[in-house]
C-alpha cells in the first residue's frame, strides 16, 4: 500500500486548437483529501484541462506533476498505473457483460502489470470487486448486465470501475450530468465520503451549483481558458467576479 499523500501540481499548463486558445496558463494544485470542483462557463476549458491532466491530449506549454513525476508527454495508460483515474461523460462500460465483470475487468487490467506474464482469470477479483459494488451501492445488482441498469446505477458501476484502478487523482468530468437532482447530491455525497476513506483526491466539474457549493472543499473558477478565482465554497460564491462571469449576475 502506497502513502495516502499525494499531490498534483499543475502549472501555466496551455493549450490551443487553431486559434481557439482553449487553456490559458492554468496553475492549481490538489492534495489527497480534498474534493475539487472546476466550474465555469461552456466552453471554458474544463474538458480539455481533464484531458490535458490525462494524458488524452498534449499540452503546448505547462508541467503537470503526480508526487513529483512530469506526466506531460506519458500515454494515457501511463498516466492510469501512476495513479490518475477518471470516469467518463459517456458511459464506458460493456453493456453485454455483468456489473461484477466489469469491475473485475479493471482489477485485472490493474494487475497485469504487477503479475508479468502470469494472467488469472478475472474470477481471482470475484471478492475484491463484490466488495467495491456494496460499498457503492451496487452489490445486490451485480450479476446484471450493465446494458440493462437504470442510467444512476450505471454512474455508479462507472466510479466502481474507476476505484477499481486504484487512484491517487480522481478524474472526474460531468458525473452527474443526465441525473436526477436527489440522485447527483446522493453520488457526490458516496464520493466524497470514498474520498475521506480512501485518502485519494477528487477534481471534479458539474453545473448543478446546489451540488457544487454542497460537496466541494474547494472551487477553481475557469474562464475563457484562465483560471479567474481559486478559494473555499463561501468565498469563491462571494468572489464579484465569479458573479458576473460565471453565475451571470
Ligand atoms: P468545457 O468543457 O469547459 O465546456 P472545452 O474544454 O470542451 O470546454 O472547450 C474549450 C474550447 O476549446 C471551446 O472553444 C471548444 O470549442 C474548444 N475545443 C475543445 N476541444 C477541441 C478540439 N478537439 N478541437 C477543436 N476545438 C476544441
Ligand atoms: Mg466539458
Amino acid at each position: 500500500s502506497r502513502p495516502q499523500n499525494s499531490k498534483l501540481v499543475v502549472e501555466n499548463l496551455q493549450r490551443a486548437f487553431g486559434g481557439v486558445k482553449a487553456v490559458r496558463g492554468v496553475s492549481f494544485s490538489l492534495a489527497a483529501g480534498e474534493v475539487l470542483a472546476l466550474i465555469g462557463p461552456n466552453g471554458a476549458g474544463k474538458s480539455t484541462c481533464f484531458n490535458l491532466l490525462n494524458g488524452q491530449l498534449r499540452p503546448d506549454a505547462g508541467t503537470v506533476r503526480l508526487d513529483g513525476v512530469d506526466l506531460v508527454g506519458l500515454p494515457p495508460r501511463k498516466i492510469w498505473r501512476l495513479g490518475v483515474g477518471r470516469t467518463f461523460q459517456i458511459t464506458a462500460t460493456f453493456a453485454s457483460m455483468t456489473v461484477a465483470e466489469n469491475v473485475q475487468m479493471v482489477f485485472l487490467s490493474r494487475a497485469r502489470r504487477l503479475l508479468g506474464l502470469w494472467t488469472p482469470a478475472a474470477g481471482a477479483f470475484r471478492d475484491e470487486a463484490q466488495s467495491l459494488l456494496e460499498r457503492v451501492g451496487m452489490g445486490a445488482q451485480a450479476d446484471r448486465p450493465c446494458g440493462v441498469l437504470a442510467y444512476g446505477d450505471l454512474k455508479r458501476v462507472e466510479l466502481a470501475m474507476a476505484l477499481a484502478g486504484d487512484p491517487k487523482i480522481l478524474l472526474m468530468d460531468e458525473p452527474t450530468a443526465g441525473m436526477a437532482p436527489g440522485e447527483r447530491q446522493d453520488l457526490m455525497a458516496l464520493t466524497s465520503s470514498l474520498v475521506r476513506e480512501r485518502g485519494l483526491a477528487v477534481l471534479f466539474t458539474e453545473h448543478d451549483m446546489d451540488v457544487v457549493f454542497g460537496h466541494a472543499t474547494r472551487i477553481i473558477v475557469l474562464d475563457r481558458g484562465q483560471l479567474i478565482a481559486e478559494g473555499p465554497p463561501d468565498a469563491v460564491r462571494a468572489d464579484p467576479r465569479v458573479q458576473a462571469v460565471y453565475l451571470g449576475s
